[in-house]
């Protein structure tokens, strides 16, 4: 046989596998029930029983809601908020237009109608372009999952405060691992993945957790919560039902909100 001829061939052959590499791509097993059991898991490699995720229909656009999101601001409407009010103030809402919804100083924290234990919260917000004030007085607001455990908003941009009161904090336990703030009148936009605590009768058999991205990127990855937000102490935990409203502050200073959804996850 010939250089030539032994060339040939070897193209016939791998042509040939590599045919039936195509066919077999077809009729593959969905899974195996001869695989070893994971460590620490009741399911095997592969394993065909394990349930299979349920199918999520993401958004069209760049920080939309998926289809099993529970939309809680549209900017259509404040269907899905109540407005706690202040003592001896006359009771308010917070102002709707434009798509966002906005702190009305005095109204008090708007408080979702829904309860939420576990989830991913997706929340877009903006501080004033007229300054005033400064420290914790600038814009100063705050995401408070379940009522009452604040990530921070603050307008952080040229702003020195202390370092766990500034966006992006678990207030007054974890400053944010990096400042990623845009100018005032631009939009932020806060990724949260909350745990909840888990209590047994009054005592804490287990502490929230919760990750933030801030712009895009990290800020907090799965800080274990010491408690509810609290202003120069510890802050602790009370026992509350599984699922709480989240609210939104009112520390009297216009910010804006929008593009508001959640999603319930059972992370346990
Ligand atoms: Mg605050």
């Amino acid at each position: 046989m010939n250089r030539r001829s032994l060339f040939t061939g070897a193209l016939a052959g791998m042509a040939a596998c590599a045919q039936d590499k195509k066919q077999n791509r077809f009729n593959q097993p969905t899974g195996y029930r001869d695989t070893p059991v994971l460590p620490y898991q009741r399911w095997r490699v592969h394993d065909i029983d394990r349930p299979k995720p349920a199918v999520v229909t993401p958004s069209t656009t760049a920080g939309g809601p998926p289809s099993d999101a529970v939309v809680l601001l549209d900017g259509k409407d404040l269907s899905r908020w109540t407005f706690r009010g202040k003592k001896d103030r006359p009771k308010l809402d917070w102002k709707l237009e434009n798509g966002y919804m906005e702190v009305v100083p005095g109204a008090g924290d708007a408080v979702t109608r829904e309860t939420f234990g576990d989830m991913q919260l997706h929340i877009e917000w903006s501080a004033p372009t007229e300054i005033s004030g400064d420290s914790q007085w600038r814009a100063n607001s705050g995401v408070l999952i379940m009522g009452m455990y604040e990530i921070q908003v603050l307008d952080s941009y040229n702003n020195p405060t202390y370092a766990d009161g500034q966006a992006g904090a678990v207030y007054g336990q974890y400053p944010p691992l990096v400042n990623p703030i845009r100018k005032p009148g631009e939009w932020n936009v806060y990724d949260i993945i909350w745990e909840a605590p888990r209590f047994q009768g009054e005592d804490l058999a287990r502490p929230a957790y919760v990750s933030v991205i801030f712009n895009g990127v990290v800020v907090q990855h799965r800080k274990e919560v010491i408690g509810r937000m609290a202003h120069r102490v510890v802050g602790n935990y009370q026992a509350h039902a599984p699922e709480m409203p989240l609210a939104l502050q009112d520390h009297d200073v216009p910010v804006r909100y929008r593009n508001i959804w959640a999603r319930r996850v059972s992370f346990s």
